[in-house]
């Protein structure tokens, strides 16, 4: 056995790393550390804090929604917030309606859930298996760390929950594979993030969906790390031009608050049933008011074309980069979300990156990966890449 993990106090649970900084204060896309020394954020809180730190907005919007208000109710009563929040999201999106709960693993948990629900209710035999890709990632929950293929995540864990398998990235196998009889859902990463940050090509979306489409299969797409701007479309899906049949987001949804929400057409919400699913906290009145505001923020057509315009700029940098740098063996994204493959690995740039003031986190053992605050300015997104050359060496 390995020796336990050392944490920041014993306190802890140890399942995770001793952080080697701690942070007081963020303004703007940089964190301050107890010694005053300034960071350039290209981490945002894994992709959550989109809107930076110390959003006077933001920070108004979390205060009128203290004002006076309810902060939870739970399920049982109605919740003006949560309504509004939905109605704004179906509103934006290809979804009739929506769930809310409060994170990334659990709005997974609960597409899997309508997924099944609908594979027993379609006619034929029951459909139950849920199909996730190569280098997917969709949470360490107990039913979604089955679809997560990340082997050391997994190993300690077996037998993971069942009816829940990994196929290739590759559709001639998918054509086999995906059995019409059997096959409730497909979920996929429209940019896969974990998993070393790939955008899967717009044709094999298509294909996707055109095959899901075809077989009786629900498409699931995991945009809680892709979704909500990232790649300057507000859903990831519109950069492919299909449409899910279930979409799952998360992260950046609530400013830093946890939240998360399945999305769905009218034929998936039509075979849940009162009683089918639930959860306490989901969609609560402090959460989702908050929320409102963010999804306002980050919808608005100049914060998109702005995360365009700092995506090209970003694009731009990293090609170059990659052809005058012998060590940057390829670069990978789109919008505001990039990995870069480099030979040394991946923790050891990292840790330099942070010694210059810059944070940026990986995605795989060799994988550097960029997800900067989405208001980041034209002169900051410079300095980061700067910053980013020298960690590289
Ligand atoms: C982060 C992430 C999850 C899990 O979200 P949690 O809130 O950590 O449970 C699932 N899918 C993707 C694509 C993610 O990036």
């Amino acid at each position: 056995m390995a020796a336990p993990l050392p944490t920041t106090t014993d306190a802890l649970v140890g399942v995770y790393r001793k952080p080697p900084v701690e942070f007081v204060r963020g303004a703007g896309v940089e964190l301050f550390d107890s010694d005053g020394k300034a960071y350039l954020d290209f981490v945002a809180g894994i992709a959550v804090n989109a809107l930076g730190y110390g959003d006077a907005e933001l920070e108004q919007a979390m205060r009128n929604a203290l004002d006076g208000s309810l902060i939870h109710l739970s399920n049982l009563y109605r919740t003006q917030a949560g309504e509004r929040l939905a109605e704004q999201l179906v509103k934006k999106s290809f979804a009739d309606r929506v769930f809310f709960c409060n994170s990334g693993a659990e709005a997974n948990e609960g597409a899997f859930k309508m997924a099944r629900r609908w594979g027993r209710s379609v006619g034929g035999a029951p459909k139950h298996e849920i199909v996730s890709l190569r280098g997917g990632f969709h949470g360490r929950l107990f039913g979604t760390l089955a679809a997560t293929d990340r082997p050391q995540y997994r190993a300690p864990f077996r037998p993971l929950a069942g009816g829940i398998s990994i196929m290739e990235r590759d559709l001639d196998e998918l054509r086999v594979a995906l059995n019409p009889e059997t096959v409730a859902a497909l979920i996929v990463e429209p940019i896969q993030g974990e998993g070393g940050v790939r955008v899967l090509e717009r044709t094999f979306l298509q294909e996707l969906r055109a095959l899901t489409r075809e077989r009786g299969i629900l498409l699931i797409l995991d945009e809680i790390q892709c979704g909500y701007a990232r790649t300057g479309s507000f859903w990831a899906y519109e950069n492919s031009g299909i449409t899910p049949d279930i979409l799952t987001a998360a992260k950046p949804m609530a400013g830093g608050l946890p939240m998360g929400a399945v999305l769905v057409t009218q034929a998936v919400a039509d075979v849940m049933q009162p009683g089918d699913h639930g959860t306490t906290f989901g969609g609560g009145p402090f959460v989702s008011s908050v929320a409102l505001h963010v999804l306002d923020r980050l919808s608005d057509p100049e914060l998109l074309t702005s995360v365009r315009a700092r995506g090209d700029e970003l694009r731009t940098a990293l090609v170059a980069l990659q052809s005058s740098n012998g060590k940057v063996r390829a670069v990978r994204g789109m919008g505001l979300m990039w990995g870069i493959d480099v030979a040394e690995p991946a923790k050891d740039v990292v840790a330099r990156a942070m010694d210059l003031g810059l944070l940026i986190c990986s995605a795989g053992e060799h994988t550097l990966r960029l997800l900067p605050p989405l208001v980041i300015s034209r002169g900051d997104l410079q300095r980061g890449i700067d910053l980013l050359a020298r960690a590289i060496g």
